[in-house]
């Protein structure tokens, strides 16, 4: 199961110490897990994913690609870029009216050779199963990629990306107490979840939660534990999950899904200056706001080594130039 994918990225991804970011902070030592350089058309989380998704799909002798998000959305356009790489046909159904001007990831996308469609408030994937007839009605078989790649099969790719880090952590001899990383679909909070009992990683998962709305009816929460109550049983994890397992930060969403504020902004300056590190505005910046907010109201043990999960997403920068210049 570990092995079934689709090579699309450069793993492993750097694990790298944040130094002056660990003198300014000097009650923790501070580390970047670099997924922002996954290598596929600007990289990000969702390459990890993408290559258990489009293994299944090539099984499945499938010749399309259905998947959806924001217009902005990192998934959708780093699917455009497997889709030609394993030589699929890609739609992507997108929120809101198709602008003027194409930029950050819609444009990608568009180069990147997907048919695109504009889904007004649908930007959650409830135009799919349309589209998929309407395709498959024209002789074609398609595959449909739910929201952000989080079912099963796009969690696997965080599972064996905590084989990757433990290996990482093996050879620098190092451990980390504490991860934080940006959670929206869930399926990087599901695969990292799982990948903790399956490679028995020593160190606890702090999910910044990116966007308060529900996830198809669902809380995030549930929508996490469903996919470990499903991935468990394929990967013979015999932990049994609860609801209140399932830890979830919601204390820096309330702006909503892709509003940027100064705590972002000020975040990404922080990085930036110290490190040379561009953090992307919608999920990195907000997950790492969050972190430097844990760490100076203390809100977790002195003396610990803490790991920032880079997601990537840095396409996105362009789109809001209004709001960084
Ligand atoms: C999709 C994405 C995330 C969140 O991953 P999920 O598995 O959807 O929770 C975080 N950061 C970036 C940049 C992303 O594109």
């Amino acid at each position: 199961m570990i092995d079934n994918k689709f090579s699309l990225g450069f793993f492993p991804t750097p694990l790298q110490e944040l130094s002056k970011l660990s003198k300014k902070y000097p009650d923790y030592k501070l580390f970047i897990k670099r997924d922002e350089n996954t290598g596929l058309a600007f990289g990000g989380n969702k390459t990890r994913k993408l290559e258990y998704l489009i293994k299944q799909a090539l099984d499945e002798n499938c010749d399309t690609i259905i998947t959806a998000g924001a217009q902005q959305s990192n998934h959708c356009r780093q699917t455009a870029a497997a889709c030609a790489i394993a030589g699929l046909r890609c739609h992507l159904l997108l929120g809101g009216e198709k602008p003027d001007v194409y930029d950050g990831n819609l444009l990608l996308s568009s180069i990147l050779g997907a048919e695109i469609h504009f889904t007004a408030e649908n930007r959650k994937g409830e135009d799919g199963e349309i589209l998929k007839t309407k395709i498959e009605n024209e002789g074609r078989k398609c595959f449909v990629i739910p929201y952000g790649g989080s079912n099963f099969a796009g969690a696997m790719g965080f599972v064996t990306a905590v084989k990757e880090l433990k290996e990482q952590l093996i050879e620098q001899k190092l451990k980390i107490d504490y991860i934080f990383f940006a959670s929206s679909s869930g399926g990087m909070q599901a695969g990292l979840t799982l990948g903790k009992e399956v490679y028995q990683l020593d160190s606890e998962l702090i999910p910044i939660s990116i966007d308060k709305e529900e996830l198809n009816g669902l809380s995030l929460e549930e929508a996490v534990l469903n996919r470990i109550e499903v991935g468990a049983l394929k990967l013979n994890v015999n932990k049994k999950f609860n609801l209140s397992d399932i830890k979830l930060i919601r204390d820096y969403d309330k702006e909503g899904y892709g509003v940027v504020t100064t705590n972002e902004i000020n975040a990404i300056s922080e990085l930036v200056k110290n490190e040379g590190v561009l953090l992307d505005p919608v999920y990195t910046a907000r997950a790492f706001y969050g972190m430097l907010d844990f760490l100076n109201k203390k809100r977790i043990p002195t003396n610990t080594n803490i790991l920032f999960w880079h997601t990537g997403g840095l396409p996105a920068i362009f789109k809001y130039a209004n709001d960084l210049q």
